[in-house]
């Protein structure tokens, strides 16, 4: 079992009504009958942890209780050669257990092994490898809250909370790294660390169903017959296999074929009972106890931090979109603002210069704009796309500030100049009148249509767009 497999699998048939709730047994007594839902655990973790050949095996090993290699072989019909290495893959891990005895096989002494189930090992081994599992993330998410929050899109540097000031960039509006000039994003639209954060609880979650179960074996004693289960004699095994294949010939389940009852009770969130570990008065002493396999405490914390950890995760991801939403907007209004305040200030300073002319903003363009914005102003725009608005202002000799309604229909045909292109772009619509986009007042805002409202606001932005791009 690799400490990073997943989890895909929690199908598990549980104990039956009341199992979580009464002990299996009554103290002092064992269990002297496997439970289903024992048995569908142990598939579920042959399958999830191993592999479907995994799974194919130990429910063979699991129907004939004890059984011998070469029956599996007969019955499986694999190649010997890929047998062995998962029957030994499955024995390391303390799912099966292996007993050889000695039989006369013509005429000869012979060493035969035999396989069952190891149910005990099966719940020890399981709890073990998922607190490593657990343990894992848990560092791993320790590890991550611990590092930088802001990442480099271009060399992927990564910065702490004080160098971002630095790297803040008024003129591109972004935070731009000083090596490489590329944009500097929050990690968490970098890297998945929301990921990771709900990777535990995630883990927690598809994992409390095998918690149960486990939970529910708590101080369980086997029966001998479930810990070492009798080697089936010849005579014994092939009528057992004759009753079966008469009583039920289509018990054995094809490779692939789905084990899990549709019928059959799965786990859910109501069905799932917690057995925090009250109930059970004893608890069975182990001679060589591990630390991790002692007692229900550990599970049943776990299980206490598996709710607490979904609540948790719930809860982050709700502040997250709260608070990204909140930012979305904040960083607008900033943005707006601090434009706005721009263009006051501007304003104020300009004071008693005349205002700058459609000319002067064209001027402009040219003299300061990207090289992109220069392309589309400067250039005859014979690419772009032509309206064919009937209304068009003249804008031969009309300054930007002092054009009003008047229009003069103009041939669609026509090039328009960089600057018709321009006053084009920045004006707007309102009730069969034109206008341009700095002309807009607020009584003219509440006649508009929506149209009008979105054509306005289009104009607004390509406004402001050119405005902090020229520098005006
Ligand atoms: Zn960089």
């Amino acid at each position: 079992m690799s400490a990073t497999a997943t989890v895909t699998e929690t199908a598990v048939a549980g104990p039956s009504d009341g199992g979580s709730k009464k002990p299996l047994t009554k103290p002092g007594e064992k269990l002297q009958v496997v439970p289903e839902f024992l048995k569908a655990f142990t598939l579920t973790i042959a399958k999830t942890f191993y592999g479907v050949e995994h799974f194919v095996i130990a429910d063979y090993i699991q129907r004939n209780v004890c059984v011998k290699e070469e029956k599996l072989r007969q019955l499986l019909k694999f190649d010997p050669r890929s047998l062995k290495p998962i029957l030994t893959v499955l024995k390391v891990d303390k799912l099966v257990k292996e007993r050889i005895v000695t039989e006369e096989i013509d005429g000869k002494q012979k060493k035969v092994p035999y396989y069952y189930i190891n149910y005990k090992g099966v719940i020890n081994v399981t709890k073990y490898k998922l607190d490593q599992i657990r343990q894992k993330l848990e560092s791993r998410e320790m590890a991550h809250t611990h590092q930088a929050n802001y990442i480099c899109t271009g060399c992927k540097q990564k910065f702490g909370p004080l160098e971002v000031g630095m790297l803040w960039n008024a003129q591109a509006n972004m935070l731009k790294c000083w090596t490489c000039f590329a944009r500097v994003e929050d990690e968490e639209t970098a890297g998945p660390s929301e990921d990771t954060r709900s990777s535990l609880a995630k883990f927690n979650e598809q994992t409390g169903p095998l918690v149960t179960v486990m939970q529910s074996m708590n101080g369980v004693i086997f029966a001998d017959n479930i810990l070492e289960p009798p080697v089936p004699t010849t005579a014994e095994a092939e009528e057992k296999a004759k009753a079966e294949a008469e009583n039920n010939p289509k018990r054995v389940l094809g490779l692939g074929e789905r084990f899990f009852n549709a019928d059959a009770p799965k786990y859910t969130a109501d069905t799932m009972k917690l057995n925090l570990g009250g109930e059970i008065d004893y608890v069975e002493t182990e001679k060589e106890a591990v630390p991790w396999l002692k007692g229900s405490v550990r599970i049943s914390l776990a299980d206490i931090e598996r709710k607490e950890a979904q609540k948790k995760s719930r809860e982050i991801k709700k502040a997250n979109s709260r608070l990204n939403r909140y930012n979305a907007a904040d960083a607008d209004n900033r943005e707006i603002d601090e434009l706005l305040k721009a263009e006051k200030e501007k304003i104020e300073t300009r004071g008693k210069r005349p205002r700058p002319t459609l000319d002067d903003f064209i001027k402009l363009v040219k003299e300061n704009a990207t090289k992109r914005l220069g392309e589309e102003y400067s250039s005859p725009p014979a690419k772009r796309p032509k309206f064919t608005l009937g209304d068009e202002e003249d804008s031969q000799d009309a300054p930007a500030n002092n054009t009003n309604g008047n229009g003069q229909s103009t041939h669609p045909s026509r090039k328009l100049s960089p600057k018709e292109q321009l006053q084009q772009d920045l004006q707007v619509n309102v009730g069969g009148k034109t206008f341009l986009v700095n002309q807009i007042t607020e009584s003219t805002l509440a006649q508009m249509t929506p149209n009008e409202l979105e054509q306005y606001h289009m104009a607004y932005e390509r406004l402001i767009d050119l405005v902090y791009r020229t520098g005006w």
